[in-house]
């Protein structure tokens, strides 16, 4: 039997491929794996430990109670639609219309999948910043697309100009941009996010927003592409529940955007999942509409995370970035004498006990250089457990 096929592309994409061309494990399972085989603490993936806000869990429990466990509407029960719209308009002064240009999506993950497959036909190339999330690769490639990236580099991991207005062309479909940004925690400022519409007006590109960390920031506050002059018409604008409620398994995403992005997009989100989590729409509906308060404390707790964690690194010897948001925090293991963090991380559970990734997997196997010696590692734990891990690598000698 015959197996290849576009799944291939996808696992090319996502840069999964060997050299002998067979797809590898992701590094998240092989860390993950390698941590729960050693016992350490695993700072590798990117999922709380903890649970969100009870208002939000218990409006799931009552919605199954009350029998919310059929098929809900094709673009997402109208409760929480209304709920997106008000949230846009509350936090940014975005007029959405809830009827027509909102889709509830299975995660961000399907929101970003039906978008690119709605609207990149083979040949048309996707820009990206890089490093990037790794299902922006799969997806692209799925898709038959070209995927055209434009680096962030370190220390400050901000785009250059000059070879950001290169990266567009006439083959130019999609630029699909992610503030605050997985892995760098960079929010991107206002001055980049211009540039970007005004590029996308120039090459008449479709401008794909990924803000599921909008609510995580630190100092920042958070500015939607959808709000700059210009964007509006031609902006998808994508997040979810997952990272602002700590519910990452119940897969509840969105999008907002013009009526007819959302009709084509739509089209093919209901041959993926069709729909999906009945019970925690009404939850994630709750949860949108949460006083301002809550928000600003999920953020401050994180931030507060944050600086336990990067503490402890910088005692460990580590060059460590400040993330303006996010889950991530980015550690250069170079000045303890570790040129190849991806080495480094498959040592540093039986080191010390502790699991990170090495910031290579977002970065293509030919753009590694600057990258190298980088690690990412996850604060979105329990306090206790950042402590011990801060502990734990306080423990790493230098080896140089
Ligand atoms: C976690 C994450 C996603 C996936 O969101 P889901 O709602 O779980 O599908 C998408 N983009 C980025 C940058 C992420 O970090």
């Amino acid at each position: 039997m015959r197996l290849e096929g576009p799944w291939l592309r996808a696992a090319e994409g996502a840069m999964l491929l060997g050299p002998d061309g067979v797809p590898a494990p992701t590094v998240f399972a092989e860390m993950s794996a390698l941590a729960a085989a050693t016992g350490a603490i695993n700072l590798g993936q990117g999922f709380p430990d903890e649970d969100g806000p009870r208002e939000v869990l218990e409006a799931a429990v009552q919605a199954i109670r009350d029998g919310a466990n059929q098929y809900p509407p094709g673009r997402g029960i109208p409760d929480l639609r209304a709920a997106i719209a008000e949230h846009q308009a509350r936090w940014y002064g975005l007029d959405v219309d809830p009827d027509r240009e909102v889709l509830v999506t299975a995660g961000a993950t399907e929101a970003l999948a039906a978008t690119l497959l709605a609207l990149v036909e083979p040949g048309d190339e996707v820009i990206t910043f890089e490093p990037f999330y790794d299902a922006y690769g799969a997806l692209v490639r799925l898709a038959g697309g070209t995927h055209v990236t434009v680096p962030l580099t370190a220390p400050d991991f901000l785009p250059d100009e000059t070879t950001l207005r290169a990266a567009f062309s006439d083959r130019t479909r999609v630029v699909l941009v992610n503030t605050p940004h997985n892995p760098t925690g960079r929010v991107l400022p206002p001055e980049v996010l211009r540039t970007v519409v005004e590029l996308a007006e120039q090459y008449d590109a479709v401008v794909v927003t990924d803000e599921v960390y909008e609510h995580l920031t630190f100092a920042t506050p958070h500015v939607p592409i959808a709000t700059l002059p210009g964007a509006r018409d031609r902006t998808v604008t994508i997040s979810s529940a997952g990272k602002t409620f700590s519910t990452t398994g119940w897969k509840i995403g969105w999008l907002t955007a013009p009526l007819a992005l959302v009709d084509a997009i739509t089209t093919v989100k209901q041959f993926l999942t069709f729909v999906n989590g009945s019970p925690f729409q009404p939850a994630v509906a709750a949860g949108l509409r949460l006083p301002t308060e809550v928000f600003t404390g999920i953020a401050a707790t994180l931030a507060a995370k944050h600086e336990l964690l990067a503490d402890g690194l910088r005692r460990a010897g580590f060059d460590v970035m400040r993330p303006d948001g996010g889950y991530f925090v980015i550690a250069d293991a170079a000045p303890l004498g570790f040129a190849d963090a991806r080495e480094f991380c498959l040592a540093l559970p039986g080191r010390v006990g502790v699991v990170g990734v090495p910031v290579s997997a977002f970065v293509r196997p030919d753009h590694q250089s600057g990258y190298r010696s980088l690690v990412r590692f996850a604060f979105c734990k329990q306090r206790p457990v950042l402590e011990d891990a801060a502990a734990r690598l306080a423990a790493l000698t230098p080896t140089a």
